[in-house]
This record gives C-alpha cells, sequence and structure tokens, in this order.
C-alpha cells in the first residue's frame, strides 16, 4: 500500500505536513494489519483545502452539465476497469466480503455516475410557475437551483465508497466543489476516488479529501456552506448544532433499528432468506440493515427454524476473492463490543441464542452471525442500534402488536412487511414510522436512485437520491420578471380609499364566493 501513502501525502496535506500532528494508521480489521498510515489534518489545514475548493468552483460550474457529465462517464469507466484494485482498497480497510464490495459499493458508484450526469440536468432545470393570483398575473415566474459552492461530506466507516464518496456525486454534479471527511477508519477509498478523478481530467482541488478524526470533520463544519453527514444519530446531533451555529444547511442520514414483519400469510421460505440477508450482509452493518424481526404466532416456528438453518450455514472468516466467505469482519473494533454487550444482555435477562453468540478469538475483529429468540421489547438489543451480524426474534400475537412493537423506538429508517396478501402488505407497510418500507424486500429499495432514501424521526433529516438528493446541494432562487405593466399598479402608493375600496372587492371576489361546509 506504499502508494496509497504517496497518494495520500501528494493530495491530502497542502505543505507535506500535517501542521505537525501524528500521522494515524489504518487497519485491516479482517487480519490486524496496518494497511497505511494517513495524515490528520488540523483546522488550518482543512482551511487551505476550503480555500482552494472556493476557487477551483466557479471553473467547475462553468463547464456546464454536459461538461461535468464527461467527466462522471469517464469516471464510471474508470471504477468498472480498475474494480478489482477498488475492491482490494475497500476490503483492506474494511474487512468486507468481495461480494459486498462488488455488488453495494462499486455497483452504487457506477450507477451514481450514470444517473446523476443523465438526471442532474432535469432536476436542476429552471422551473416555470403560474400563479393563481391576479396582482401576478402576465409576470414570468420561475424557479432555479444554483450551486451552493463549497460541500462538506462527513461519512461513516461502512461503506466507503458508497455512503462517503457516493455523497460527493450529486454534490458534485450540481457544480460544486467538495470536501470530504472520510471515518479516521476508512480513509484510503475516498483517497483512491481523488486518483480516479484526476486520471478522469477532473479539474483541480474540486474534489479534496480532509482525512482526519472527529476534530477534523468539526473544523470542516465551519468552512463549507453545507454539511451532508452519514453517520451515527449521536454524531449527527452534535453536526448539526455546530452547523447552527452559522445556519450552514445539514443534511443528515443517521441510525436505525429496522424492523421486518413476517405476517401469516406471508411467504415463509423468502421472508427467511430475505431477514438472513438483509440482517448478515456486510456483517449487519448497513443503516438498513434488519435489526428486529416480529413474526405473527402461526407461522413462527417455521420461520425460525428456517432463519436458524440458514444462518447456522453462513460462511464466515478472512474475506478473500468471489465466493470466498459470505460474512466477513466487523469494520470497526469498538462495534464488536456493542454486538457483544447486546448479545449478553439478551442472554443474562432470558433470551437464547439459536446459533452464533460470541466474538471470533484471535486476529480480525469478527462476531459470530447470531440469531436470537425469546427476547422482549425492552433489551438493548431491541431498543439500541446494534449494527453487528445479529437478528433478534419476537413472536406476536397479530399484525396490531407487530405495528406497535416496529414503531416504538427513536428511530425509522427503513422497515419490511412479508404477506403474499401485497395489498395488505402496502396496508401494513403504510403503518410503519420510517422513511422508507418494503413489501416482501429489504435493502433492495437503496439501489432505485429515482427513490428519495432519508429517515424519519431520529433517524435523519432530509433525504439522499432523486430530486431532493441533488436539490438540497442548491440555493433556490425564485425570480419573477415583469415585462408587460404600466408606470404603477393599483397597490402601490399613494393609498387612495377608492383603490382600497377596490381592491377589497377584487379579494372578496377572489376568495369569498362560492358554498362551503
Ligand atoms: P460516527 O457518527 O461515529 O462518525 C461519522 C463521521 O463523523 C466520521 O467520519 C467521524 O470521524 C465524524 N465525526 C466524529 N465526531 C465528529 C464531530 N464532532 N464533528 C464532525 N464529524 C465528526 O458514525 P460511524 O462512523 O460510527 O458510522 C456508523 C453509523 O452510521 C451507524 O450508526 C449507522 O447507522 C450510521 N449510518 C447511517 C447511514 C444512513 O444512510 N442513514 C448509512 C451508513 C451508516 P471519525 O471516524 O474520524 O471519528
Amino acid at each position: 500500500m506504499a502508494g496509497v501513502e504517496e497518494q495520500v501525502s501528494e493530495q491530502v496535506t497542502p505543505n507535506g505536513s500535517a501542521g505537525g500532528r501524528e500521522p494515524f494508521a489504518v487497519i485491516n480489521p479482517a487480519t490486524g494489519a496496518v494497511t497505511a498510515h494517513v495524515p490528520h489534518l488540523s483546522p488550518e489545514e482543512v482551511h487551505e483545502l476550503a480555500v482552494k475548493g472556493r476557487q477551483a468552483q466557479p471553473g467547475w460550474n462553468a463547464l456546464g452539465f454536459d461538461g461535468r457529465a464527461r467527466i462522471f462517464l469517464r469516471a464510471q469507466k474508470w471504477l468498472l476497469d480498475n474494480r478489482e484494485r477498488v475492491i482490494e482498497t475497500i476490503q483492506s480497510e474494511t474487512g468486507k466480503t468481495y461480494e459486498d464490495a462488488l455488488l453495494a459499493e462499486i455497483s452504487y458508484g457506477a450507477a451514481a455516475f450514470g444517473f446523476w450526469a443523465k438526471n442532474a440536468p432535469k432536476y436542476l432545470a429552471d422551473e416555470r410557475v403560474h400563479s393563481s393570483n391576479l396582482l401576478v398575473k402576465g409576470k414570468k415566474l420561475v424557479v432555479r437551483f444554483k450551486p451552493l459552492g463549497l460541500i462538506g461530506v462527513i461519512g461513516p466507516w461502512n461503506y466507503p465508497l458508497t455512503n462517503s464518496f457516493g455523497d460527493c456525486i450529486p454534490a458534485m454534479a450540481a457544480g460544486n466543489s467538495v470536501i470530504l471527511k472520510p471515518s479516521e477508519i476508512t480513509p484510503l477509498t475516498s483517497l483512491l476516488m481523488g486518483e480516479m478523478l484526476r486520471e478522469c481530467g477532473m479539474p483541480e482541488h474540486v474534489y479534496q479529501v480532509a482525512t482526519g478524526l472527529g476534530d477534523t470533520g468539526a473544523a470542516l463544519i465551519d468552512e463549507v456552506d453545507m454539511i451532508m453527514f452519514t453517520g451515527s444519530t449521536a454524531t449527527g446531533k452534535k453536526v448539526a448544532v455546530e452547523a447552527a451555529k452559522n445556519l450552514t444547511p445539514v443534511s443528515l442520514e443517521l441510525g436505525g433499528k429496522d424492523p421486518l414483519i413476517v405476517l401469516s400469510d406471508a411467504d415463509v421460505e423468502r421472508a427467511a432468506n430475505t431477514a438472513v440477508f438483509a440482517s448478515m450482509q456486510n456483517s449487519g452493518q448497513t443503516c438498513i440493515s434488519i435489526e428486529r424481526v416480529f413474526v405473527e404466532e402461526p407461522v413462527y416456528d417455521e420461520f425460525v427454524g428456517k432463519v436458524r438453518e440458514k444462518v447456522s450455514a453462513l460462511r464466515q472468516g478472512v474475506p478473500a476473492g468471489p465466493g470466498s466467505v459470505d460474512v466477513g469482519a466487523m469494520t470497526f473494533p469498538k462495534q464488536v463490543d456493542i454486538v457483544e454487550r447486546h448479545v449478553n444482555d439478551a442472554v443474562e435477562h432470558g433470551a437464547k441464542t439459536l446459533t452464533g453468540g460470541h466474538r471470533v478469538e484471535g486476529a480480525g475483529d469478527f462476531f459470530e452471525p447470531t440469531v436470537l429468540v425469546d427476547v422482549t421489547p425492552d433489551m438493548a438489543c431491541m431498543t439500541e442500534e446494534t449494527f453487528g451480524p445479529t437478528l433478534p426474534i419476537v413472536k406476536v400475537r397479530d399484525q396490531e402488536e407487530a405495528i406497535r412493537l416496529a414503531n416504538q423506538g427513536p428511530y425509522g429508517l427503513s422497515g419490511s412487511v412479508f404477506s403474499k396478501d401485497v395489498a395488505r402488505g402496502e396496508a401494513v407497510a403504510r403503518r410503519l414510522d420510517t422513511g422508507a418500507v418494503c413489501v416482501n424486500d429489504a435493502i433492495i429499495n437503496y439501489v432505485a436512485l429515482e427513490l428519495p432514501m432519508g429517515g424519519a424521526k431520529e433517524s435523519g433529516l432530509g433525504t439522499r437520491h432523486a430530486a431532493g438528493g441533488i436539490r438540497k446541494y442548491t440555493q433556490s432562487q425564485s425570480i419573477l420578471v415583469s415585462r408587460l405593466h404600466g408606470k404603477k399598479d393599483p397597490h402601490m402608493f399613494p393609498y387612495t380609499e377608492k383603490m382600497t375600496t377596490r381592491l377589497g372587492k377584487l379579494f372578496g371576489f377572489l376568495y369569498g364566493r362560492g358554498k362551503r361546509e
């Protein structure tokens, strides 16, 4: 990984220094080996990046949608042509499986470049508006969207490409420059994306990476025109408070505790396959992982039997090439402690582990894929975000109890409902207090970039994807152009009794007619 270290000093440290701060090590969580050392940028260095980003932005914006799309489409191809190298880099800092890197990161990045290249002009086109108010009749009314300038993206460690770099794509498509602060655990993919963009002709300093710890992220908030944050709810609240000091807009994609409901008329085999995949994929470290399952009594035993069998069959270990293992390492060592605490707490309070239940001893950070039954709604594994390969299952009397329990707690990111009667499934889905929901499915809604993705309750503020996912990186400007007019309009000075009476009659005519209840 010497190449990564060279790239780090070239791209990140403006003066080849890191403000006298010690670089920090990036560790492969599957093996415990040190992968690279990365600078810890000081607030002054973040400021230097911000100055350069602001200088680069007008030229980038002047390229227009077509000029930017050309670079994005080159990057799309680069990502596919160099996918083995990108996957290796992602694996070296996350410990995830080849498939989790290919299917949930490379494919997302490649799709996102094409999607925003094509749709940015559509979502950000001027909108002509027509008003029913007679006072503005004949005037031209337009809403336009102009880039905010410099966007700060702060990302988590679970998806260094999808959830950190992925948000930079629409921000740049809108004509902004971007500074990305990746998680200290996983900065290497973000740096490699810088190399990709340079090779694809991206002008200097439009995309910059500020490696560092939490204080580097905090410094970034004070430098930018908007913050896109993905991470835990606790840190998201701190980011919102810091941003509020300058009224800097924020978009927050935060934690979740997603429920999956299995109704008595569900296809139990599909529900079990989906529950196992959506809870264990990426070692359970996906914001929209299934973290709680509620099963109606008549199909509970069948569902639990299938889940136990499928989870027991999962192969876990140090990931290598395609098909080598199903479940990889956990990326953040402290997260293993959280998973262990939740499982131990559940067992101490009467829950049973049907399979798994333990941290894997030895090099690397692994927790066994774990199925928990006899859990109660007050246990930590049911109330706090676990973010690991666990699946607690609860038997419920009926759909009403399932909905009530699913809606408990502070989170509301996503959820799933299984029923062969899709109308019933959708009716139940609509009653979940979540920003997204699937019927007879889970997780896959994230790849539909036309569908807004965002959390309800304490799972977030704002959305990514679709029109809202790019308009948030712009300032909307409402324009009124008066073309055909006299020297003076009736509502202007001086006020006269005659004109005021006429206008009063006009308002009565406009808004006072018609029957009402
Ligand atoms: P954290 O909240 O710990 O960190 C997120 C990012 O914020 C990191 O880059 C971190 O830097 C940085 N940071 C830490 N403190 C501050 C601060 N005071 N000001 C500014 N930035 C700061 O989250 P994790 O990295 O642990 O990510 C896991 C969490 O992310 C999970 O809870 C998960 O649910 C959530 N998530 C949500 C998603 C969604 O779309 N809703 C998607 C993916 C994850 P450093 O790492 O250097 O401390």
